[in-house]
């Protein structure tokens, strides 16, 4: 299983990160977490692969997060010959249903009728969803918008956590014990802290709890860049920590 992050930054637009999106790929799945401004742009760089994606899972309804995705949804319908016929699954908070109806009456019917299956499904913390090649995704609430949820996905008795955006949460912290790779958003620095994000400090106290085997840190505002984060989170959390960057990624052998 291979994690990528493509967008690293937030709507604070920067000249090297996009907003939010990143990739989970094994065998049989290609799931795209979230697909923020830009992430149309980082996947074409990456050659032929977006056409291939099979699932979506958006955390929550700031268009940093989900900008992208009419775009992506339209690349697949005229965007190469033949057409995509692949079946598509959308899946977010409840809410998300709406969400691409208001998008299909902006721009057209074909958001959610492309000419090829579109199934969207809103996940619950209640709920498992079983994706192809043995994987599963759960997710969580987090502190952020009403509908923001963070998502774990397993597969290969390895399991990646992402947070999504989310301001501090013990909830999440123990939800996250012991995932094998934590991507957790990094916002802003303590000065300018506010509920809805997190800190270095917070993300390094949410590591500490979680204890996950590598943590990655993503969603940075520019102002964050200009402080220590590595040595704040090191203070708080000794494992490996990844200040992400556009690109970077991160393999789990299958246990
Ligand atoms: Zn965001
Ligand atoms: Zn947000």
């Amino acid at each position: 299983m291979r994690f990528t992050t493509l967008g690293t930054g937030t709507v604070s637009l920067s000249r090297e990160r996009s907003c939010a999106g990143h990739l989970i790929e094994t065998n049989e799945l290609r799931l795209l977490l979230d697909c923020g401004s830009g992430i149309t742009r980082r996947l074409a760089e990456r050659g032929d692969e977006w056409r291939t994606i099979t699932h979506v899972a958006l955390t929550h309804f700031h268009i940093d997060h989900h900008g992208d995705l009419p775009t992506l949804i339209f690349a697949w319908k005229y965007g190469f010959l033949p057409a995509r016929s692949a079946p598509l699954t959308i899946i977010g908070p409840v809410g998300t249903v709406a969400l691409l109806d208001r998008l299909a009456a902006a721009y057209g019917s074909w958001v959610i009728a492309p000419g090829f299956p579109v199934t969207i499904l809103e996940i619950t913390p209640a709920d498992r969803l079983e994706l192809p090649g043995g994987a599963r995704l759960t997710c969580h609430a987090v502190p952020h918008t009403p509908e923001s949820v963070a998502y774990s996905l397993e597969h290969g008795g390895r399991r990646i956590v992402y947070t999504g955006d989310t301001g501090p949460s013990s909830a999440l912290a123990a939800w996250a014990q012991g995932c094998d790779l934590l991507v957790c958003e990094c916002s802003l620095p303590a000065n300018m802290a506010i509920p809805e994000h997190l800190t270095p400090e917070q993300c390094g106290e949410l590591a500490g709890a979680a204890t996950p085997g590598h943590l990655a840190l993503t969603h940075f505002y520019p102002p964050v860049e200009h402080v220590d984060t590595r040595a704040l989170v090191g203070a708080r959390y000794t494992g490996p920590v990844t200040l992400a960057t556009d690109g970077w990624h991160f393999d789990l052998e299958d246990e």
